[in-house]
């Protein structure tokens, strides 16, 4: 248990406030970074709460009753967040998927997604707007989340079977409760859903093949199942490589009962690769972020609860947006910043752990995955 006590530095300290450009030129929707890489996706937390201890995530043991969570005047508001989520659309961002900690325990969180429903990409398109939940409390607000313009949901379930999941989740809810958050999601019509499962070696992936079961026997193969592979973020999930079940065995395990055929991705930086059944009733996703690096295509950026920009899952400093909000610089002043900041980025931590280099320098330590989400 030795691994589960590591103190947690602050991380949410370890920002710089962003340099604003001397010469301005707006967004052409056309920035890339220093590997070519283009910004295309942003993943807004909301906040830093959740009600699972999920213990890959907020280990019971740390994130307990003295744990220090943001005060709410820390928390970007609604406005803030449209207004960054302009500018990030302005340079080329399509997707924003809102997520937490529990995005759901946000309040009046429609209200924040009608406003984020509003915005247009340059060529007048609507956003990909969705959102990350473990489904707690989807079956009481789905209804008013489908009104307000969320497009689709994802729900993170670890387990078919009660015991592991009660476990897993560390706060003993059940099962049920999460599938009736996807049957009310799938009945306003909140669809395609996917449904994200951790797999972590010795404690559910004798899950894999029930949970496969359950997905295709139900909602006409209309649920994707996505297997993510236990990941080190943050600094507080005892992670170790042996409890990482590699995608290819998953692959294995799930073909030999039900036999499955590749497909092509939908777009490229694609996160999950996509198998289907042979006898078409649905498909499946493997997230491989372990083992099979995905850095090459990776256009994703983090907003973090409290306005903090980090490029990559396992960064180690953010960049203050907040900070720029709050000292009253134009629209055109921090878009220019969130230019310089992404046309600076070289991260690819994954590929370089992959290639056998380290990918931190030594003391350096990483954003917790509850601050700025999945
Ligand atoms: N609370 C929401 C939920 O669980 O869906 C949204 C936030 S959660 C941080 C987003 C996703 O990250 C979830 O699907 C969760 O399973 C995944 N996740 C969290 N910690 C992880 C880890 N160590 N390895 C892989 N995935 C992880
Ligand atoms: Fe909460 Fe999601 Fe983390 Fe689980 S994975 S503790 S539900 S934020
Ligand atoms: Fe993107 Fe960082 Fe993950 Fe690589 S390690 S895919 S750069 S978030």
């Amino acid at each position: 248990m030795a691994e589960r006590t590591i103190p947690i530095a602050d991380q949410r300290h370890a920002a710089a406030v962003p340099a604003i450009p001397a010469v301005l030129q707006p967004p052409s929707g056309l920035l890339a970074d220093r590997l070519g890489r283009p910004l295309r996706d942003l993943r807004i937390s909301v906040t830093d709460r959740c009600n699972f201890r999920c213990s890959y995530c907020m280990p019971k043991e740390i994130f307990d009753g003295s744990y220090p969570f943001l005060p709410h005047a820390s928390l970007l508001s609604f406005e803030e967040i449209t207004r960054l989520a302009r500018l990030f659309v302005a340079h080329g961002v399509r997707k924003i998927r809102l997520t937490g900690g529990e995005p759901l325990l946000r309040k009046n969180l429609e209200t924040l997604i009608a406003m984020l429903a509003e915005l247009r990409t340059p060529d007048g398109e609507p956003l990909d707007l969705t959102l990350t939940t473990n489904a707690t409390l989807l079956a009481k607000k789905a209804r008013a989340l489908k009104d307000a313009g969320l497009q689709r949901v994802t729900v993170s379930l670890d387990a078919l079977d009660d015991a592991v999941f009660r476990a897993m989740n560390d706060v003993d809810f059940p099962v049920a409760g999460v599938l009736d958050g996807i049957d009310a999601a799938m009945r306003v019509g909140l669809g395609p859903v996917k449904v994200n499962m951790v797999v972590k070696r010795g404690t559910n992936d004798g899950e894999i093949v029930p949970m496969a079961r359950f997905f295709r026997d139900h909602y006409d193969g209309r649920v994707v199942l996505r297997f993510i592979e236990f990941m080190d973020v943050g600094n507080t999930n005892g992670w170790r490589m042996d409890h990482v079940l590699p995608s290819a065995q998953v692959l294995e395990r799930i073909d030999r009962v039900f036999p499955l055929e590749p497909v092509e991705p939908n777009y490229t930086g694609e996160t999950a690769e996509r198998w289907r059944y042979r006898d078409g009733r649905g498909e499946i996703g493997l997230i491989s972020s372990v083992t099979q690096a995905f850095c090459r295509d990776c256009n994703r950026a983090r907003l973090s609860t409290e306005g903090k920009l980090y490029l990559c899952l396992f960064a180690t400093r953010g960049h203050d947006l907040r900070a720029l909000l709050r000292s009253g610089a134009s629209d055109a002043q921090i878009a220019g910043a969130i230019g310089l900041i992404w046309a600076d980025r070289d991260d690819r931590y994954s590929e370089l752990r992959s290639a056998g280099q380290a990918p931190l320098a030594s003391g350096e330590r990483k954003v917790e995955m509850h601050y700025i989400g999945g």
